[in-house]
Formats: structure tokens, C-alpha cells, sequence
């Protein structure tokens, strides 16, 4: 009783600062879209275009040694690791030059021979990470910092190692059908599948739900929509999936409220809010990146820019 009766105003308010210091992405959005393409076939040219006639961010993850240099070569390709030719048809690189140029996509990594990293031995793991991911850089001419897990076959070397040449995020193919920012950037699990049943849905539960402001209640961390899949499978199934892809498109792109970045830029914004310093009683923070951060603390949202200190 005697210390409460001892407390300025200010004191008071000082108390009541909480230690709960929440992610906003770009220009204080609560909620994200991302989309994760698989293995470099010819229609992601028709997955790229539609991505960017909605204006929305995605992330294609190639296997460098399954693109060959003449479309000549891929019969031989196709032959020895595909021997069902219809299912995937791979592009060449110079079609990557096409497709993907000054298209705002990101490319990243997917072993380079699509081989499963935790059936091979560390070695040949680690050349086929680096293998894929020095081709695709002299190809891009930009670092690949993304990797997919070729049939999602993971083990803690192959984690360790990612860490250490400088991957940032790492994709797994199991959906979640949650829409949590992932714990761990090297264990991503997708929220689901652009073909799977129950997209539509959680595509209408995602653009309705309401972010909370409370710190103690639900729905206040940010929301992240994270769609995976093949583009071949467009043509597995028919053009009538075709249309009901562009429809999600159309259905999540637009949104004032949603930020619509591939896969990098995500990560790379995330371990930027990751690596904020706070003052040790939260009542201040630093961003310590080179990009505005934007944080939901006490009641408001706040930006933060590179290098500065922020009352919170
Ligand atoms: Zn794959």
C-alpha cells in the first residue's frame, strides 16, 4: 500500500506497459498472403502472369538440374527421373529468363536433382543444396535464401547446414489449415493447398477475420495465409481448376488490410522484427534493420524506422 501511494502518474503508466509486443507487417497490416510453387514446370508461366495481374507475391522453388539448357535435352531428362511424361513438364532455363524476369517473383531452391535430402547422405545433400542454389544465383543474379524440401525430407544436419551458408526460410508440404506465423522459419508448414477442398473456405474465414487488439485475446498475433502447390497439377485435373485458381486470386488480392509478399520478403521482414531491441522495462525499441518496422504494443500500432528509437 505505501509504494502505491508513493507513484506518480507517470509511474503508473509506466506499469502498465506490457511485455507483449506484437508483429504488424507494412504500413501496420495485420494479415498476409503467400503463395509456394514446386519443381519448375511450364505452367507456372500461366501461375506467374495470374499472380501478377492480382498483384500478389510468390515463391517458385526450382531444381536447376531438371532445367535443361535445350528443350532437346528434357526427353532424356524427363526420361531417367520422371518416367510419366504428361505429369510434369520442366521448363528450360532460358524459359526461366521469360517467365520470370522483371516479374517481382522470387526463385529459390529445391535440390538439384529433386532428390529426398534425408534418404542421401550428408554429402550428396549439401551438393545438391549448394548445386541448385549457385546455378539458380547465376541464372537470377540475386542470392536464393529460400529453400523447399524436395518431398519435404528433412534431418537437423541438413537444418544446421541451411543456417550456415545463409538460408533464411525452409518449407515443408503439410498444411496446417492455421493461419500462424510458423515458430520456426526452418520448419514451414503451409496453411494448405491451392487445389485442396477446403481453400475456399479458409480463403473466406481468412478475408472475415477481424484482428483483436487486447493482448489476452484471441486473434491479436498477425495472420498469415500461406498457399503451396504445383502449377502441373492445373493440368492433371482441367481447366475447370484453372478458374477456380484465378477466382482465389482475385478473391485475396486487393485488400488494403493484407500484405501480399513472396516468401523472402516475408522472412526477411520477420527476422527483422525478430532482431528488434527493446529497452528492458518495454517501454522503447530499436529496429536494427535497414527497413520501417511496424509493431502492435500497448494499445497502438507503431512504425519503426531503421536505426531509431521508439517510445512504445
Ligand atoms: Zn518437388
Amino acid at each position: 500500500m505505501y509504494y502505491r501511494e508513493e507513484m506518480t502518474d507517470a509511474g503508473k503508466l509506466e506499469n502498465m506497459k506490457h511485455s507483449h509486443v506484437f508483429l504488424r507487417f507494412p504500413e501496420g497490416r495485420a494479415k498476409a498472403v503467400t503463395f509456394s510453387f514446386d519443381d519448375g514446370v511450364v505452367e507456372d508461366a500461366w501461375m506467374v502472369e495470374m499472380l501478377k495481374k492480382y498483384h500478389l507475391g510468390g515463391t517458385f522453388n526450382i531444381n536447376a538440374g531438371l532445367c535443361t539448357c535445350d528443350p532437346t535435352n528434357y526427353e532424356k531428362v524427363s526420361e531417367d527421373y520422371f518416367p510419366d511424361k504428361s505429369i510434369q513438364e520442366r521448363f528450360t532455363r532460358k524459359d526461366m529468363y521469360r517467365i520470370f524476369e522483371g516479374s517481382g517473383m522470387e526463385i529459390a531452391a529445391h535440390g538439384y536433382t529433386h532428390a529426398q535430402l534425408d534418404k542421401i547422405d550428408t554429402a550428396a545433400a549439401l551438393w545438391e543444396i549448394c548445386r541448385d542454389r549457385a546455378e539458380l544465383e547465376r541464372i537470377t543474379g540475386v542470392p536464393v535464401r529460400g529453400i523447399a524440401y524436395p518431398q519435404g525430407g528433412v534431418n537437423s544436419n541438413i537444418v544446421t547446414f541451411l543456417k550456415q551458408c545463409g538460408f533464411l526460410y525452409a518449407r515443408h508440404a503439410q498444411s496446417t489449415y492455421a493461419f500462424d506465423m510458423p515458430a520456426d522459419p526452418y520448419m514451414i508448414q503451409p496453411t494448405c493447398h491451392f487445389l485442396e477442398e477446403q481453400v475456399s473456405q479458409l480463403a473466406r474465414t481468412f478475408i472475415e477475420r477481424k484482428i483483436s487488439t487486447g493482448v489476452f485475446q484471441k486473434n491479436t498475433e498477425p495472420a498469415l495465409f500461406y498457399i503451396w502447390g504445383h502449377s502441373y497439377e492445373l493440368r492433371r485435373k482441367g481447366t475447370e481448376d484453372y478458374k477456380k485458381t484465378e477466382a482465389l486470386f482475385q478473391y485475396l488480392s486487393g485488400r488494403e488490410d493484407i500484405w501480399y509478399p513472396t516468401n523472402l520478403q516475408l522472412f526477411e521482414y520477420k527476422k527483422a522484427f525478430d532482431e528488434i531491441i527493446y529497452g528492458i522495462d518495454r517501454t522503447f525499441a530499436q529496429n536494427m534493420s535497414c527497413m520501417p518496422l511496424w509493431v502492435y504494443a500497448n494499445g497502438k500500432t507503431v512504425r519503426l524506422d531503421p536505426g531509431a528509437v521508439v517510445p512504445l
